[in-house]
């Protein structure tokens, strides 16, 4: 999860006075950084994804299935592996690194994959000899497992070995997560007490419940049988020490509550606990969750831009397709998607920033969380270089240029006002940093840095950008845009996908990751045009969330995607010769489509997650996978039929999940919860039945499941 610095962390009494000077250093690290290679062209079409996993230890006498806190130890003997195939000169298949869970490891591949198209066919590989390394690190009964949320997080007794959560010290001072199950690496204890300690409470999160047909309502949850064994007492400390929001009136009222002879719901307990929902209170709960990621080298920055704009709206797209989390410590949700629970999880705004009390202390009032959409899109500015890696490019100077992707850019599209810090928008501006550019930064840079190493204070900012990364990577937005770092010339700009979860099987994880590949490759041929108002993104980021939003819900779109309905392909460069004068309204949208209606080119409408995919019949709406199909069609005539056929494959699986004809993960796993023998109708996903899921999603592994991946 980014940046992982050693040293002595300080306490966040000493840190925040760190801030100012993290930042403004890490502002000048960026300027470093951007006038040195601004002008950099022609980098290649790299990209890389990044899996993560939750390893699970199975009790097979008593049906149970724990997080595994050794998956910590696996990971050193994973990374020791790979060091030592560095250290022959060789390069090694995969790349480990840790996350915030004990109980986590990501992998990546060990080297970004080319821009040749036949490197896409070794992704699924790749992730399944990822699956079987790690699976050889492990102890007997365990196994690592591709889950969105493991779904009996902050459970009783989740952990093996097992510990318990500590309410009042600690790091997360939660009722449900021991410190334990958080990865002991100093990064990751001092951002959960960091934020704490900033926000002035633990973090507070409520998911809501799923009613089935016995869940009462209104459902307050019982307060969990290990708090009535261990930590009545603790407990009521925790309440009293106002480690809950601070509402000093119910804080004693629940108090008292404790001392009757009936153990109260949560809800009545615990202010911050809402009626109708899973409450969570710590950053583990989604930190410690599972995505897939996939970062992007552009050939320039400009090109970053781009695509850091163009896919930003695609974001809550493949966040619903691939929904993967409908239970949260081990209750079915009415939602499907972490991201709503991982935002709150990190949500360090103190009261004034979140508006609930009239600014004093604080500068901003701060709509979002660090964690969550991104707020501003970033646009080429007025010039782009056009195609990467066409001899042709370098013969046109570089202020003949026209700006293409640029053009569709416009103001009224970010709409969202982002708050921005004036002072280190003028550092950029007067850093030879564009508007719209240092806006961005300048929003980014309106948080403290969370953890600060003591070692690493004094930093030279010609070599380093450790202050820059300090607060860049832990604004986790949907879209992230990756400046090089200073120590690696080598590398260019990127952009990183952030939004999917993880998937069940290492096809899905596949599909997803070729999918958003080849629609980069689609955007930057045939041109697209996908912006519309931020403020819709973000609309559409809430109802990814939504329960079965396949069947349930309509997303903002663009009608027309196409930015110029009447642009020759031959003027989009030289990347297609051999087609050059077909339009491509007429190559896209086929001969007998109707012509597209550009009495408002930029409208947008509300649609399906089918028709936002696959198109819509009797309109110009093309969909996503049809574009992605034309771009094989028209942009890779070399490629071989079996190549085509396997791409294909994986495009048909990302399209099928918006026609509904195939599941979600979430869709899947709710399926098997509702339809175990031992499920009750009531919401609740048991030990034994959270057993049966994971075994039954292990066996998933490395197969064909119709219905899910075929
Ligand atoms: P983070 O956790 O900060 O997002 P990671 O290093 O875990 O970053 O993963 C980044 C991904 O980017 C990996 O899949 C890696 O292979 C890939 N990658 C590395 N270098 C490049 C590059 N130059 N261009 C594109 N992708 C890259
Ligand atoms: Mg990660
Ligand atoms: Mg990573
Ligand atoms: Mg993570
Ligand atoms: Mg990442």
């Amino acid at each position: 999860m980014g940046l992982l610095s050693l040293g002595t962390p300080l306490p966040w009494e000493e840190a925040k006075k760190h801030a100012h000077h993290v930042r403004k250093h890490g502002i000048v690290q960026f300027l470093n950084i951007w006038n040195r290679i601004k002008t950099r062209r022609k980098d290649h079409l790299l990209w890389g994804d990044e899996i993560e996993y939750i390893v699970v230890k199975y009790d097979d006498a008593n049906k149970a299935a724990k997080v595994s806190l050794s998956a910590h130890d696996a990971l050193a003997k994973l990374q020791a592996l790979e060091m030592e195939e560095i250290a022959h000169g060789r390069v090694f298949e995969s790349s480990w690194k840790p996350e915030y869970g004990r109980y986590m490891l990501e992998g990546t591949p060990g080297l970004p994959y080319g821009y040749q198209l036949q490197d896409v066919l070794g992704v699924e590989e790749n992730m399944v000899r990822r699956r079987q390394l790690a699976m050889s690190m492990l102890a007997p009964g365990e196994t690592v497992l591709t889950m969105t949320n493991f779904p009996r997080l902050g459970s009783c007794g989740f952990t093996d070995p097992t510990a318990f959560a500590t309410p009042d010290s600690g790091a997360s001072m939660s009722l449900f997560i021991p410190d334990e199950a958080i990865n002991p690496h100093a990064r990751f204890p001092t951002l959960t007490a960091n934020i704490r300690l900033r926000r002035g409470s633990k973090v507070a999160i409520n998911m809501p419940i799923f009613k089935d047909e016995r869940t009462p309502s209104p459902w307050m949850e019982p307060s969990p049988s290990c708090l009535t064994n261990h930590f009545t007492k603790s407990l009521a400390n925790a309440v009293a020490a106002g480690c809950s929001n601070g509402h000093v009136e119910e804080t004693v009222a629940a108090t008292k509550l404790l001392n009757k002879d009936r153990l109260p719901s949560l809800p009545e307990l615990v202010p911050d606990a809402q009626p109708d929902h899973i409450y969570m209170d710590a950053m583990c709960f989604g930190m410690g969750c599972s995505c897939l990621q996939v970062t992007f080298q552009a050939c320039s920055v400009e090109e970053a831009r781009l695509l850091y704009d163009q896919l930003a709206v695609v974001t809550p797209v493949m966040m619903a397709l691939s929904a993967g989390a409908p239970i949260f410590r081990g209750y079915l949700a009415d939602v499907d998607c972490r991201w709503n629970v991982i935002s709150g999880a990190v949500d360090d705004r103190t009261c004034e920033e979140r508006g609930l009390k009239p600014l004093h202390t604080d500068k901003f009032r701060i709509k979002k969380s660090r964690y969550d959409s991104i707020s501003n899109y970033l646009s080429p500015g007025p010039m782009y270089s056009g195609g990467c890696n066409t001899p042709a490019d370098g013969a046109i100077p570089f202020d003949k240029l026209r700006p293409k992707g640029a053009e569709f850019y416009k103001d009224a599209y970010n709409d969202l006002s982002a708050c921005y810090d004036p002072e280190i928008y003028a550092d950029l501006v007067a850093g030879g940093v564009d508007d719209l550019l240092a806006k961005h930064y300048g929003h980014l840079f309106i948080r403290d840095p969370l953890v600060v190493f003591r070692e690493m204070l004094e930093q030279d900012d010609q070599a380093s950008s450790d202050h820059f990364e300090n607060i860049q990577s832990t604004n986790w937005q949907s879209m992230r845009f990756k400046p090089p770092p200073p120590s690696a010339p080598h590398i260019g700009w990127r952009v990183e996908f952030r939004s999917m979860e993880i998937q069940l099987t290492d096809r899905e994880n596949a599909a997803f990751a070729i999918f958003v590949v080849l629609l980069v490759r689609a955007i930057l041929s045939f041109d697209l045009n996908f912006y519309i108002p931020l403020s819709k993104v973000d609309e559409n980021m809430q109802r990814a969330h939504a329960r079965d939003a396949v069947h349930r819900q309509r997303f903002w779109f663009r009608r027309h995607l196409i930015g110029d309905p009447s642009r020759k392909l031959g003027d989009l460069g030289c990347k297609c010769p051999s087609v050059s004068g077909q339009t491509v309204g007429h190559v896209v949208y086929g001969a007998d489509a109707p012509a597209p209606d550009t009495t408002d080119p930029d409208a947008c409408d509300e649609m399906t997650l089918n028709e936002i995919m696959n198109g819509k019949p009797g309109t110009s709406l093309i969909g996503l996978a049809p574009l992605v199909r034309r771009y094989l069609q028209i942009h890779q005539p070399a490629i071989s039929d079996d190549t085509r056929t396997r791409l294909e494959a994986y495009i048909d699986i990302v399209a099928r999940k918006a026609s509904g004809d195939l599941q979600t993960g979430a869709a899947w796993i709710r399926a098997f919860v509702t339809s175990h023998p031992k499920y009750n109708k009531d919401s609740v996903v048991s030990e034994e039945i959270n057993y049966d899921l994971c075994k039954a999603i292990d066996a998933l592994a490395g197969k064909k499941v119709p219905g899910l991946n075929c």
